[in-house]
């Protein structure tokens, strides 16, 4: 995976966001061709929250085998909520590249997820199955990706700790994808 940076984050620096974009993407999908072949820019910009949203994920080359990605995330977010919304965003990454997740634009705005076609206008962007894997995996990857900085090895404090882990709720939160400004179109649905 080549990474990418464009502007500067506020709270953290630009070499622990690439270590940790590294990090969240092959463990997310492995080291193999895919991983490699995966090209990413991440941006750190004022992202309009006006939905809420602090950081997103689009595909940037094509629909039907998503290589190309842009993360942008806000430049003002404290060092963990910024790895937090990178670890999201490339769960959505992952979701894109391995097939997973497929937007399409006609008839209709949906969003095909695992084969079955979800209507943009008809979802709940808290019961979408993308965005619960996304919300559900995203503080795993940021503490397996904190223990590695500490440990090298992701896996150490995780047999550790079995219990659960009371964390304090984040205003990390993403885009809704089908918002993607992305320019091609679905080509075979
Ligand atoms: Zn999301």
């Amino acid at each position: 995976m080549r990474i990418k940076t464009i502007g500067r984050p506020t709270h953290v620096s630009l070499k622990i966001v690439k270590k940790a974009a590294y990090f969240y993407g092959k463990y997310l999908i492995g080291g193999g061709k895919l991983f490699n072949n995966i090209r990413l820019t991440i941006q750190f910009e004022k992202v309009n929250s006006e939905d809420g949203d602090y950081a997103y994920c689009d595909w940037t080359d094509d629909n039907n085998n998503c290589r190309e990605f842009q993360i942008g995330i806000d430049r003002s977010l404290s060092k963990k909520e910024a790895l937090l919304a990178l670890a999201h965003e490339m769960v959505h990454l992952k979701q894109y590249a391995k097939g997973e997740m497929k937007d399409i634009w006609r008839p209709v705005r949906m969003v095909k997820w695992q084969g079955e076609r979800y209507l943009h206008e008809e979802m709940d962007y808290w019961e979408c199955p993308w965005e619960i894997e996304a919300y559900g995996r995203e503080k795993g990857l940021y503490f397996k990706f904190l223990t590695y900085m500490q440990y090298g090895e992701p896996e150490s404090l995780c047999r550790r700790s079995k219990h659960i882990k009371i964390m304090s709720p984040s205003k990390t939160t993403s885009p809704n994808p089908t918002t993607t400004t992305s320019n091609t179109t679905e080509k075979q649905d």
